[in-house]
Formats: structure tokens, sequence, C-alpha cells
């Protein structure tokens, strides 16, 4: 070790699901939307005035911010945007866990939560969930520097009853409570409404799964206005300029275009229960999931093994080596022609090895 290498702050970064270049794939690894963006959004991209690039953006993302406060009935002042999710959940841990007491979130779920915590030098402390894989209410009633729930969450898909996390949310207003929304379009019930009654809430979600916008990288936050001021102001220290021009304007169009947004979301969402049924007739079990993926376990082959023998196929799903989780499966919701075609091999393999 170098010298110079101790004074390095060192991290073990967050992997990624695998964004293969082959084309020919059938992509359920990652949770991204099969179905293109808005075509409003994309007439933005298309038309984009050349001449605005020359000039920063607008440091606060109005046209993008004033949409989202419109469509969810909220103030401007009560709205934050950043470089997707990620980057409003990194800078919510590093503006409201500065305490002491360590933060909770569950040992099963996103796996960038440890990570910033590791980053920021945040304590932290896991919450098992129980063996359905559900949150238990009553570990997150106690003295603690903050909470992170992900509602449904990941990657079980499992949705928590929003009057739970009220009773969450409600037992701590010493600290912020942080329920990240990645998947809340696809059937869960939101905890915006909870914003009037609660000042110690941020709401987190994302355009990257419900919006198909994952590679513009849009996320942003509800919460009352003096925590947002507060978010503001760790932003700003950080890097003023963080959504561009074209990203904001795309973002803002796919918002206004909300009939696309539904429909959408219910293609994916009938899908998903065409294919809750056929892993079920396969032998697979799951709990019930309100998001765009499925994780599966399967009574007689290994899942690790399935992962291989899918991933042969063209077709890959994203395989945790964990404890408690390894013989499960997050297979994301494609196409129904892509479901199809997985449960197709599926029905041979196991078929097959009996
Ligand atoms: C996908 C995901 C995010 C991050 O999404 P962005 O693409 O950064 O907006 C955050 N939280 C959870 C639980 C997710 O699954």
């Amino acid at each position: 070790m170098q010298a110079w290498e101790e004074h390095v702050r060192k991290v073990v970064p967050y992997t990624p699901g695998e964004q293969p270049v082959c084309k020919d794939i059938i992509k359920l690894n990652t949770n991204e939307n099969p179905y293109p963006p808005s075509p409003k959004a994309l007439e933005v991209l298309q038309n984009i005035d050349g001449q605005l690039l020359r000039k920063y953006p607008d440091p606060e993302a109005r046209q993008l911010v004033e949409e989202l406060a419109g469509y969810y009935g909220r103030k401007t002042s009560e709205v934050f945007v950043g470089v997707g999710s990620d980057d409003v959940l990194a800078m919510s841990f590093l503006t409201f866990f500065n305490g002491q007491k360590p933060i909770l979130f569950p040992d099963i779920t996103y796996s960038f939560y440890d990570v910033w915590a590791d980053l920021f030098r945040i304590p932290y402390e896991c919450q098992p969930l129980d063996d359905k894989f559900k949150i238990r209410t009553k570990d997150y009633k106690k003295r603690c520097g903050g909470i992170v729930i992900p509602n449904p969450n990941a990657p079980t898909g499992v949705e928590k009853e929003l009057s739970e996390l009220e009773e969450i949310i409600a037992a701590n207003r010493d600290v912020i409570v942080i329920i990240d929304e990645a998947y809340i379009d696809f059937g869960g019930t939101s905890a915006v409404k909870l914003l009037p009654e609660y000042d110690n809430l941020l709401v987190v979600q994302t355009f990257s799964k419900s919006r198909s916008l994952a590679g513009m990288r849009i996320g942003y936050a509800f919460g009352n206005e003096k925590l947002i001021k507060y978010l503001n102001d760790a932003k700003y220290s950080f890097n003023s300029y963080t959504m561009n021009t074209i990203t904001a304007a795309m973002g803002a169009a796919a918002v206004r275009d909300d009939a696309y947004f539904k429909a959408t979301i219910d293609k994916i969402i009938s899908t998903r229960e065409w294919t809750k049924q056929e892993l079920a007739r396969l032998g697979f079990t799951f709990p019930d999931s309100k998001s765009n993926f499925i994780f599966a376990s399967h009574a007689r082959r290994p899942a690790a093994e399935i992962f291989e023998a899918l991933k042969v196929q063209g077709i890959y799903v994203r395989y945790f080596d964990k404890p408690r989780i390894n013989n499960y499966l997050r297979i994301t919701i494609g196409t129904d022609r892509e479901m199809k075609a997985l449960i197709e091999f599926l029905e041979k393999y196991l078929g097959e090895n009996v």
C-alpha cells in the first residue's frame, strides 16, 4: 500500500445489472420498461434547438419541477429533481442522515443503500424481513437516525400497506423517513398523500421504470418546503447543473403525456398478471408483486442453474448470490412476446430436467 492510500476514501461500489452490447437478447434483468418513452418526449428530443445548448441549463429545472408539481398536486417549493433517483437518494442520505444513531432499512432491499451509507460514513442497521419477505412495522419503531424503505420493496416486489408505513412515519417524527417509490406506478399506493400530515417524510420517485426513461436519468422527490430547501442547499453546494436542458424538457413532456403513461402501465400490469399464472403453473413460487418484476424461486431447480440456462438462451434475468435470496430470480416484466419466450423456454427446460 502506498503512503497516500491511507487517506483515500475507500468504498465498495454498487454493482448495477449487466448491460450487454448484443442486441438480440431478451433483457429482463434491470427492471427497465420494455416500451419506448412517450412519443411526445421523443419529439422534444428531435426538435431541440441546438443554440439552447450553448447556454447553461436552468439550475432549478423549473419546467420539469412545475410539471411534476402540477401533476402530483404539490407546490413547486415541495419538489426536488435529480439525475435519476439514485442522485436524489444519495443527496438525501448526505443531507438528512447526519447524526450518530444508525439509520434503518431492510436486510433484503435495494443494494445501493448500504453503499451510500458507507460512502458518507452513516451508521446503519438492517432490519430482517419476515419469512414471507415482509417488512415488520415494529422493527422501525425504535430510536434511530432515519429510515429508508422502498415501497414496493426491491428485489421482492412486495408492497407494504400505506397504513403501516404511516405508523412508521408517525413513530419517527424526529428523523427523516424516506419512502423510495421507484415501482409505485405499477399498482401500489403512494405515500404522496401523507405529505400534508408529516414534515419528516420524503417520497422519492423516478422516470426510469414507469416512464421508460432510464437512459435520460431523471428522479424526483416530494417533501415539505423546508426539507426540500435543505436538499437543494446540499445539491447547489455540489453541482448546480445536474439536470441538463434536454433531459428537463423531455421529462416535462413525458409527464404531460398522461394517456401514454397510463396505457404503458396497464400493458405491463396485465403482462405481469399473466406471467404470475404461468410461473405458478411451472412450479415457481413468489411473493405477490406490485412492481414490474417477479421474484421467483423453483421447487426443484436451483435459481443459479436456471439463471445460467436462461443466459445461454439469450434471456437475461437477475440473480443475487446473497444469503436468503440465492435461490430466487428477479424477472423483469417485458413485452408479451418476451414473456412468452421466457415461459416457453422454462417449460421445456424444466420438463427436461425433472
Ligand atoms: C431502479 C431503482 C432506483 C434508481 O433508479 P434511477 O434510475 O436512479 O432513477 C432507486 N431505488 C430503487 C428501489 C430502484 O429499484
